[in-house]
């Protein structure tokens, strides 16, 4: 079932927590909506619900505007980070919860609901938890039963609102993966809420970040990481390093990295830019290179972090300390020890104008 969001605002007194939003979500897509706390996504996960609604705008499901259509009958299953299942109830009967609060015409007869209760359970590998009560179960497997709960009655659109939130880092990893498995079995069309930045990554087909009740960016997540729509998105998304510049008849220059070209066509010929370079975009080389603009920085600290190790450097010309992640082996084989002078060269820089109306931009300065 496909969701259309045309033009919808929001206001709660003189805050506007939605500000014309437009967003399509495609049949059978997990979209994941992302963003700081306060931005607006649970808001918008509950006007498309129907908990709540638009001052102005439309909503559409599978092309039927559904504004005026009440919670029961848009066919949507919900799961929130606190969803409390019914402490009383044990497993089964929160799960057959909705089966048996339908309309008496459209009810399934004791058996029929017992075959889909333990066929949900088996689903999100819970059925030997059938008989036991919500307080005796772990965080991680409330929240699969709370799954199973909201696709009992087969809805046509899932709402997840920081599903994982409450969880442990281990178990949410654990959940995240799972739920994408489970999406690809189902391919029930899903909105996802986080503010966590590698959750959305992981999870979703798209990516709709959100910024102060407005969408900065609608894509995929390698699209979203790899070129940000702005310096909001481009911070959001993960480390960065930031440096201010400006861009002179068609060179870019930075504080740290002195002038290059830069192809000015679709920006102007001169304004104030931030610049940013993530830590795995930083190369590290032990002696300077005539070629390039590289940044002389000592090394101040280094950190394992799996797979990547994390260096930290002082440059003397640069107040914050800058980021540079390289894979582990080449650590190995390079050794870098605190205290030495490296020589910092980004292989990419995203710019993005320090005023709004400016283009943002990613360049590999030697492409
Ligand atoms: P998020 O889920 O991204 O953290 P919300 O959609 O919950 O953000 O809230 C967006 C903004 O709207 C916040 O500033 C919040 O305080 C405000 N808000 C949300 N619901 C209400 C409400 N019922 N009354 C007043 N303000 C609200
Ligand atoms: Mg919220």
């Amino acid at each position: 079932m496909s969701i259309q969001i045309s033009g919808v605002s929001r206001r709660y007194g003189n805050h506007q927590a939605l500000a014309d939003i437009d967003l399509r979500i495609e049949s059978g897509e997990l979209v994941a909506l992302l963003g700081p706390s306060g931005c607006g996504k649970t808001t918008l996960l509950r006007i498309i619900a129907g908990l709540e609604q638009p001052d102005t705008g439309t909503l559409e499901l599978e092309g039927q505007d559904v504004v005026d259509r009440h919670v029961r009958e848009r066919g949507i299953g919900f799961v929130f980070q606190h969803y409390a299942l019914f402490r009383h109830m044990s497993v089964y009967e929160n799960v057959a919860f909705g089966l048996r609060v339908r309309p008496r015409k459209q009810r399934l007869v004791e058996a029929e609901i017992k075959r889909r209760v333990h066929e949900l359970l088996e689903l999100v590998q819970l059925d030997w938890l059938a008989d036991r009560y919500p307080p005796q179960l772990s965080g991680g497997q409330r929240q699969r039963i709370a799954l199973a709960r909201a696709l009992a009655v087969e809805p046509r659109v899932l709402l997840l609102d920081e599903p994982f939130g409450a969880l442990d880092a281990n178990v949410r990893r654990d959940l995240r993966r799972w739920l994408v498995r489970l999406h690809d079995e189902l391919h029930v069309t899903s909105v996802f809420v986080t503010h966590d930045q590698e959750e959305a990554m992981e999870v979703a087909d798209r990516i709709v970040v959100m910024n102060a009740g407005r969408i900065e960016q609608y894509e995929r997540p390698e699209v979203v990481y790899e070129r940000p729509a702005s310096a909001f998105v481009s911070r959001f998304l993960g480390d960065v390093n930031f440096f201010h510049g400006r861009i002179l008849d068609g060179a870019l220059h930075t504080e740290a990295f002195g002038l290059r070209p830069h192809e000015a066509a679709e920006q102007p010929s001169d304004g104030a830019i931030q610049a940013h370079v993530r830590p795995h975009e930083m190369v590290l080389h032990r002696n300077p290179r005539e070629s390039s603009q590289l940044l002389k920085a000592r090394v101040k600290r280094v950190r394992p972090l799996g797979a990547e190790v994390r260096i930290e450097l002082a440059a003397d010309d640069h107040e914050r300390p800058v980021q540079a992640v390289v894979p582990r082996q080449q650590f190995i084989e390079q050794r870098y020890e605190v205290g030495e002078i490296v020589f910092v060269e980004p292989t990419q820089i995203h710019v993005f104008a320090d005023r709004a109306g400016f283009a943002a931009r990613s360049i590999a300065p030697d492409a």
